[in-house]
Formats: structure tokens, C-alpha cells, sequence
């Protein structure tokens, strides 16, 4: 019998009537003959408002206890969901993270999967149930409850996916599959109907929301197949697969973007050895990752080092970044919060050149001016100012990928 993992997201069970449509989606599954076991999101908002409660309580929650109570969304979701199942004549248990159980590290609030337990889910299984397990939820050897981070459910998902040996992973959200670009923002964004790993990982990265960077990371590493569909239709989805020979095809597979960093500056550095150093230690000894770097070029022996970091660690980033430049002599440190990432992904970046050109002046010719760069082997990234992201996404959406086709000849 096969056996398939369903993860829905919170818009899918934002709702009793979602709910109860849902209950019939996998009652269709079971009825075709297939074992399934469930993960749930919290109802839409949910999390966001368990969140606002910790931190209308306190300006910096503690964090074990933030993750007591955010991952309580969850858990309101799986029972729905169980008994709307059993109203439908399907013989369902729901299970919290602890009660698989999912084991994580301590590293509250972003936990990684360490070990899951599968004997209690196959029990359920071979007693003809639908197992219905809590995204987003782990716990850590000394039994504190942890949470995945923002959208780890999907994590969640594509993990029992690979610890249960399941045919494949289908992700229902609001959306019919992974897009050229965000929808919401590209009316003309395309879905892609096949999609590889390295792609949707950096496009995950690069802030695609539609997948949670590390179900796709851990899908890569075990080779689980994802198919990212819609809860509202019958269509087929997006397959998230390893890559073919016909992937390297197309230049660029998606353009993605993200609001959620800050640009930090600390002007009129000491341009000499161990500045660098000294501010990037300063920051990794704090836990706080940074994304893109520019050091410019020095003007009399200093210099200006400008980073990036995401906006829930800013204010740490700024005050460390402060202590710093006191230490080295640098005249000050600017902020800002209304930048934008955009980035054009594709694995045929490998063997066709132009494409970093081809982007700057897309910008260009739309008057954005572009503060740092980066790039890998199959992406590239600008930063622009925030209030100019919509008209960079589908001026490089329109260039790339409604007008980028590039005809492949044999020659
Ligand atoms: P869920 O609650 O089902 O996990 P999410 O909100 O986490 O759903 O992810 C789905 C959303 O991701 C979509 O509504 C869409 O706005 C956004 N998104 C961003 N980039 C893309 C993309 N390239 N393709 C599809 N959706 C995208
Ligand atoms: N409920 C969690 C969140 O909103 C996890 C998830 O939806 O995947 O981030
Ligand atoms: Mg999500």
C-alpha cells in the first residue's frame, strides 16, 4: 500500500468549513487505497497572534516559553482536523511533535530535527488510521517543547516524509505551485511544472515563502519527491525533484525577493587588517547571520563597510555594530530597515553567460540603484531600495522570463 505525506498549510485550514473540505481531501486518499499520514499548520493568523501575545507581555520574550506558546496553534488544528475525519467514517489520531515524538536540538525558536521516532506512527497506520501529526512542534532530549521556525511545518512534513520511507510529499497551500515569481506580486507568473532542489532551495532562501528553506534542504539530502499543490483545486502542482539533463535549459526558473532584511553601515572605517574581522566575530558570536557584505573601496585609509542581517536581529546587529566601531575608530553606523533582495535563480546560469549584465540593466533602465551584489553559481542578487521591489520583480520577470526564452539549437 502506498503511503503518502500530506502537509496542509494554515490558509488551507484557515476555517471549520477549510477544515471539514479538508477532511474530505484526505478522505479521497484513503479511499484510492493509500496509507496517509497528516501534517498540520495552525489556522491562519493563528501563529502570528501566539506570537503578538508573548510579545505584548514582554519586549524580548523568553524564548523556551515563546516556544510554549506558539507551538500551541498547531495542536488546535490536528484535533479539528481528527474529528472531522471521524465524522466522515475515517478512523483518525492526532499526534503533538512530542507525542511521535520529534526530537530537535535546544536552539528555541528555530529548532533543527535531530530524531524522530516512528514505532507509535506505524502502529497507527497498521491499525488502519489516518495519523495526523502537529507541524512546526519538536522537543529536545531533556523534554522542553521547541519550535522549527517561521513555516516549519513543511519541514515537519518532508522530515516523516524521509523517516517513514513515504512515496512522495505533497505541500497544499493557497497557491497552485511554485511560481516564476510571488503571484501575489507577478500577475503573469507562470507555475513551473518541474523544478530541481538546488533551485528551489535558493529560491526558498532568497525568500520564495512557498517552501520553508530547510524541508527543501532535507528533501535534497534524502531524495524525498515534493509535489506543492493547491487545496482549492484538482490541479497538478509543482514537483520539486533531483535535476535532468533538461533543467540547465532555461537560464533563469524564477525571480524571488525578500523585505525582511536590514542594511547596516559603519562609516569611515580604518581601511587595515583585522577590522573586518573584529565586526564580523563580534556578530557570529552573537547568533546572528549575515547575508551580503560590501566593503568599498577606501578613500584616504578608511572605508565603509556596509551588511545585511534579517530585521527581527537589527537592533542587536545595530548595538553590536556600535560597541564595534567605538573600538576601531569608525565615525558611525547607519540603518536601513526599507531595503529589498531581488534575485534571479536558474541552474542554466552554469553554462550561459550574460545574465548578471542583462539584470543590471533592467534595473538601470528602470532608475533603481543597486547597493551591493552577490552572486553563485546559479543566482544572483541585488540590493535596491524596498519601495522600488515590485517594479524591479516584474521588470526582470518580464525580461527573463516572458521574453528570455533562449532558443537551444543543435549546432
Ligand atoms: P502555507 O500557509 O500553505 O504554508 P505560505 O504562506 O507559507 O503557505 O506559502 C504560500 C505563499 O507563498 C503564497 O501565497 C505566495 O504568496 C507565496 N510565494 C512567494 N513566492 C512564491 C512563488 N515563487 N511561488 C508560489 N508562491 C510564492
Ligand atoms: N504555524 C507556523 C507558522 O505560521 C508553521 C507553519 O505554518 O508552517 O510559521
Ligand atoms: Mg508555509
Amino acid at each position: 500500500m502506498p503511503l503518502i505525506v500530506q502537509k496542509f498549510g494554515g490558509t488551507s485550514v484557515g476555517s471549520i468549513e477549510r477544515i471539514k473540505n479538508v477532511a474530505k481531501r484526505i478522505k479521497r486518499a484513503v479511499d484510492s487505497g493509500n496509507k496517509v499520514v497528516v501534517v498540520s499548520s495552525a489556522m491562519s493568523g493563528e501563529t502570528d497572534r501566539l506570537i503578538n501575545l508573548t510579545k505584548e507581555v514582554s519586549k524580548k520574550p523568553d524564548p523556551r516559553e515563546y516556544d510554549v506558546v506558539v507551538s500551541t496553534g498547531e495542536q488546535v488544528a490536528i484535533g479539528l482536523l481528527a474529528i472531522a475525519l471521524k465524522d466522515l467514517g475515517v478512523d483518525a489520531v492526532s499526534l503533538t511533535g512530542w507525542q511521535v515524538p520529534i526530537f530537535t536540538d535546544n536552539v528555541y525558536t528555530k529548532a533543527r530535527i535531530k530524531k524522530i521516532g516512528i514505532r507509535r506512527i506505524n502502529k497507527e497506520l497498521e491499525k488502519g488510521r489516518v495519523v495526523v501529526v502537529a507541524g512546526f512542534q519538536g522537543i529536545t532530549e531533556n523534554r522542553n517543547i521547541t519550535t522549527l521556525g517561521r513555516g516549519g511545518s513543511d519541514t515537519t512534513a518532508v522530515a516523516l516524509a524521509t523517516a517513514l520511507n513515504a512515496d512522495f510529499c505533497e505541500i497544499y497551500t493557497d497557491v497552485k505551485g511554485v511560481y516564476t515569481a510571488d503571484p501575489r506580486i507577478v500577475p503573469n507568473a507562470k507555475k513551473i511544472p518541474v523544478i530541481s532542489y538546488e533551485e528551489m532551495m535558493e529560491m526558498a532562501s532568497l525568500g520564495s515563502k512557498v517552501m520553508q528553506i530547510r524541508s527543501v534542504e532535507f528533501a535534497a539530502k534524502y531524495g524525498v519527491k515534493i509535489h506543492v499543490r493547491s487545496t482549492f483545486s484538482e490541479e497538478e502542482g509543482t514537483w520539486i525533484q533531483e535535476e535532468n539533463e533538461e533543467m540547465e535549459k532555461v537560464v533563469v526558473r524564477g525571480i524571488s525577493h525578500n523585505l525582511k532584511e536590514s542594511k547596516i553601515t559603519v562609516v569611515n572605517v580604518p581601511d587595515k587588517p583585522g577590522i573586518a574581522a573584529k565586526l564580523f566575530k563580534a556578530l557570529g558570536d552573537a547568533n546572528i547571520v549575515v547575508d551580503m557584505i560590501v566593503q568599498n573601496v577606501s578613500h584616504k585609509g578608511h572605508t565603509d563597510i556596509s551588511f545585511t542581517v534579517e530585521k527581527t536581529d537589527a537592533d542587536e546587529a545595530e548595538e553590536i555594530a556600535k560597541e564595534v566601531a567605538k573600538e576601531i575608530g569608525a565615525s558611525a553606523v547607519e540603518r536601513n530597515d526599507k531595503i529589498a533582495k531581488v534575485s534571479v535563480v536558474g541552474l542554466g546560469m552554469r553554462t550561459h553567460s550574460g545574465t548578471a549584465g542583462k539584470m543590471f540593466n533592467v534595473l538601470a533602465k528602470e532608475g533603481i540603484n543597486i547597493y551591493a551584489i552577490s552572486t553563485s553559481e546559479i543566482k544572483i542578487s541585488c540590493l535596491i531600495d524596498e519601495d522600488k521591489a515590485e517594479d524591479a520583480i516584474r521588470a526582470l520577470h518580464k525580461e527573463f522570463i516572458e521574453n528570455g526564452k533562449i532558443e537551444i539549437i543543435e549546432e
